[in-house]
């Protein structure tokens, strides 16, 4: 099977709220599989279903301590604040000074369709919150100021031309070490 292609800024579907998952099944299984290998390739520790062109609710993950996945995810309740450099597989390149909560308790459901409760704080709570973003259509550069947005979008357009190197930073486009 052809690998997954990670959608990069500008691309339409990026920017869509995606749908509940409905059935948990085979099917979502093996795009889960296909998920984790594009982002272990990138490398990257999150992944969200919306990043590879399919607009649902769900992402992958993987912190170093083996892979997760949660569907429909929802913040029950968050506090603290924590300013971090935070990048994204589909902003390639770029990271920005990003201000969340710190802490976070998460609702979702795991691939076996069972319930899950997650208290999760700094880098997993904001890689968290990174993924639910792209849930909603959000991205990073929602959160820069008007300067920030600029120079970040004049950054893109240059893109165009072609050129490559490794992202700085941490979001769901860094690993872990
Ligand atoms: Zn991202």
């Amino acid at each position: 099977m052809a690998s997954l292609r990670i959608r990069v800024y500008g691309d339409p579907v990026l920017r869509r709220v995606a749908d509940e998952v409905t059935d948990i099944d085979g099917e979502m299984a093996e795009l889960c599989q296909q998920m984790f290998t594009a982002m272990y390739e990138a490398p990257g520790i999150g992944l969200a279903a919306p990043q590879v062109g399919v607009s649902q609710r769900f992402f992958v993950y993987d912190f170093g301590d083996g892979p997760g996945v949660l569907a429909n995810p929802e913040i029950a309740e968050s506090d603290g604040e924590w300013t971090y450099n935070e990048g994204c597989l589909s902003v390639p390149e770029l990271s920005w000074e990003i201000v969340r909560p710190r802490r976070i308790h998460l609702r979702a459901v795991d691939l076996d369709g069972n319930e899950v409760s997650i208290e999760a704080e700094d880098l997993q709570a904001r890689l968290f919150q990174h993924e639910l973003d792209h849930l909603d259509g959000k991205m990073l550069l929602d959160y820069l100021d008007d300067d920030q947005r600029r120079d970040a979008k004049r950054i893109l357009r240059q893109r165009v031309t072609g050129q490559s190197g490794r992202p700085p930073g941490t979001g769901d486009g860094l690993s872990l070490p």
